[in-house]
């Protein structure tokens, strides 16, 4: 058996991506035109099946970006019109933030600490609101309800969220935002290479109003674009075939979003109940992801964890950022199976 992946990203990718590898090669999928008819149908059928699968309201619009990171820059360059707000607490969020510093000086950073909820504050200055809705850093996440309270507040701003490592895996309430985007090597299963970016009529809107056209994904000609369903540079084909074929066969989100409550609930209870030297990061169980564990020890068990981890065929996150030597990180994405979550579980018991 070989080792299965629990990084959070790049992540374990589904079994069935072997197959849908060999087809896409069998079937020349690998070699087609991005402007071709072919293409055009595949496109066309990724973005219907994102629309229903997620639960992306019908009038959000959908485009295939490279990354997450190219997302921070095209909300910086065609949504933001003087200055972002960007709440945070882990670091994603933070180099999101000083991305968006390079392009927006008059970029505002408000953090929050990993041990407290976001506030939903209303804001008086700046003309869009950032935040990072699944912090993979440190295991954290902002609710759908607390996205909801920061849109009812701020009604004029727009609201962009990094749904990076929980977007397919959780179920999201787009309407309370305006721009969402997630690269599919997280939650998705998938290789690394091909991002969606999700968009409102009012970021639409504000797209128009900003005008901003000097780059090639300027979000105004990815509309234009996609009115064909295509892109405005030859895309990642065999990634949004592969999404295609991984979506067909997803169940509704609100079915996958409550297998990975229960099986965060199972973890939950391992670590808060049954551990005394492997603890969550965050400690408050409201704030604490679904997605992505971030769990805390004395660096040398953090290092033994892991190194027995290895030994044994498992494949453990290290700790990100400021918490990269005394943390490790558990992925519950959906690709990853019951058996090996169990499996990894049971190793876990020799160093609790
Ligand atoms: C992984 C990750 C990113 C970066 O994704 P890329 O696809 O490498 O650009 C951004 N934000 C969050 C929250 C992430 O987890």
């Amino acid at each position: 058996m070989g080792t299965v992946s629990f990084y959070p990203g790049p992540s374990r990718v589904y079994p069935k991506v072997k197959r849908y590898l060999q087809d896409a090669y069998r079937n020349n999928i690998v070699s087609i035109n991005h402007r071709s008819d072919e293409f055009v149908e595949i496109s066309k059928s990724t973005i219907r099946l994102l629309h229903e699968k997620l639960n992306v309201p019908d009038d959000y619009t959908i485009y295939f970006v490279s990354s997450a990171t190219e997302s921070w820059e095209i909300i910086a360059q065609s949504l933001i019109k003087e200055q972002s707000i960007h709440l945070f607490n882990g670091a994603f969020g933070k180099k999101w933030f000083e991305y968006t510093a390079r392009i927006k000086p008059g970029t505002t950073a408000k953090p929050f600490t990993l041990q407290e909820k976001l506030k939903p504050a209303a804001f008086t200055s700046g003309d869009t609101l950032c935040i990072t809705q699944n912090e993979t850093s440190n295991g954290t996440q902002v609710t759908n309800k607390l996205i909801q309270q920061l849109h009812a507040k701020n009604p004029n701003h727009l609201i962009a969220v990094d749904a990076t490592s929980s977007m397919a895996g959780i179920e999201l309430d787009f309407t309370s935002a305006d721009v969402w985007f997630a690269s599919v090597q997280k939650c998705f299963g998938l290789p690394a290479g091909l991002a969606v970016l999700i968009c409102s009529p009012a970021a639409l809107k504000r797209a128009e109003q900003v005008n901003h056209r000097q780059h090639y994904n300027s979000l105004l000609y990815l509309h234009e674009m996609m009115q064909q369903y295509q892109t405005t540079y030859t895309p990642n084909v065999l990634g949004i075939y592969l999404l295609k074929c991984v979506l067909e066969s997803a169940k509704p989100i609100k079915k996958v979003s409550s297998t990975i409550k229960s099986r965060y609930k199972k973890w939950e209870s391992f670590f808060d109940t049954k551990s005394n030297q492997l603890n969550f990061l965050a400690r408050s169980k409201a704030v604490r992801s679904h997605t992505v564990l971030a769990i805390e020890a004395p660096v040398a068990k953090v290092q033994q964890v892991k190194a027995a981890a290895k030994e044994a065929g498992f494949l453990l996150g290290n700790g990100y950022g400021e918490w990269k030597n005394t943390t490790f990180r558990i992925a519950n994405f959906p690709a990853i199976q019951r058996k090996e979550i169990a499996r990894l579980m049971d190793f876990l018991y020799g160093f609790i």
